[in-house]
């Protein structure tokens, strides 16, 4: 994993560790958004740094924020290559219509997303398994404490080197299920990537650490029965002759990762469903031996196996020490055309050139 990968010589150190989102590149694009000047402003491309914000901007009382994530990736070839990316600003314009918040532009941005990494191009790590990550966000700056949708808002995109989910090795996580905290409920926010939903996750998170557990395995709101998603991973379950996650009926991030996993295996012929999958059904499928594997797809790890899993007192024991099978081969599919390696035959990679 730690082999250089283009023969172009990097031109920016940097350090040899580098922890998810700690340093950030010399720039940032800015947009800023006032109904009374007639909406969004001239976009901008400007050096990182601070933000100087009003004490009363809605942002910092009513959490009126969204975000994005995504990736840079630096390709064996040397180009560089964004997976997928305006399913990114379709969902962050979904995100800002059910926060009341201004939706953009996606061409506009995307193509001032493209001049920004241009612009701080050598901060891509020409590793394999590193990548520059994307952090696109909005919040809600207007300076007043009344409870109503805003009329001013800035949007910003910074950018962090980061290097594998998996420095030593692909790394199965421990992951428990809690019937004592909910994440989201159906026509609430939980399908939109929005602070709160994150805010509302951590306690559970702590308490699932003390017990020795990565993540948390979300159950739906209603009946506390239905596997949801994991931290911020969606969760896919591989039966003998199924593989089942979770629909999109609102309460769970559309991710997608998600969404190549389905179209990727639906291609090699696996029978995937999109379907509820009780913690019952996981269980007995586990003691009839017709559970597989478990794991999680998103863009951070794009796909982790899941060593076991726990509800209440009950422990299934899936892949102990390695990835399951299933779970390896979709990683090394995905990163393959996210790095060039293999043929993008879904035309999901788009250069920036
Ligand atoms: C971002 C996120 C995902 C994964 O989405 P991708 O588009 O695949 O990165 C899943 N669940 C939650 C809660 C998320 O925030």
């Amino acid at each position: 994993m730690e082999t250089t990968i283009n023969k172009r010589e990097q031109k920016v150190t940097l350090p040899e560790k580098l922890e998810f989102g700690r340093i950030f590149t010399p720039h940032m694009f800015e947009m800023d958004y006032d109904a009374e000047l007639g909406g969004w402003l001239e976009p901008k491309i400007t050096d990182f740094r601070d933000l100087v914000i009003h004490p009363a901007a809605m942002v910092l009382h009513y959490g009126l924020e969204i975000f994005e994530g995504l990736k840079a990736y630096r390709q064996v070839n040397g180009n560089i290559a964004l997976f997928r990316p305006e399913k990114n600003f379709e969902r962050f314009n979904h995100s800002a219509k059910r926060l009341s918040m201004p939706e953009v532009d996606i061409d506009l941005v995307l193509s001032e997303l493209k001049k920004l990494i241009k612009l701080d191009e050598d901060w891509i790590p020409h590793r394999d398994g590193y990548s520059l990550y994307i952090r696109p966000l909005m919040i809600g700056t207007e300076p007043v404490l009344g409870v109503r949708p805003g009329s001013k808002f800035k949007m910003l995109i910074i950018l962090s080197p980061v290097g594998p989910y998996y420095p030593e090795g692909f790394k199965p996580i421990p992951i428990m299920a809690t019937d004592k905290y909910v994440r989201a409920v159906r026509k609430g926010v939980g399908e939109c990537k929005t602070g709160g939903n994150y805010a509302a996750s951590l306690l559970a998170q702590k308490e699932a650490r003390e017990q020795g557990y990565s993540q948390v395995l979300w159950l739906d709101a209603i009946e506390q029965r239905y596997l949801e998603e994991v931290g911020t991973m969606n969760l896919f379950v591989r039966f003998k002759d199924e593989i089942a996650t979770a629909p999109l009926a609102g309460s769970i991030l559309p991710g997608i990762t998600r969404d190549s996993v389905i179209r990727i295996l639906k291609d090699w012929g696996y029978n995937v469903q999109e379907r509820r999958v009780s913690i019952d059904e996981l269980f007995d499928a586990a003691k009839e031996g017709s559970l597989l594997e478990v794991f999680g797809s998103g863009t951070a790890a794009v796909i982790s196996s899941v060593s076991r899993l726990k509800f209440h007192d009950d422990i299934i024991h899936l892949a102990e020490k390695d990835f399951g099978e299933l779970a390896m081969k979709l990683y090394h599919e995905i990163t393959g055309m996210q790095y060039g390696k293999i043929e993008d035959r879904y035309g999901w990679i788009d250069l920036v050139e």
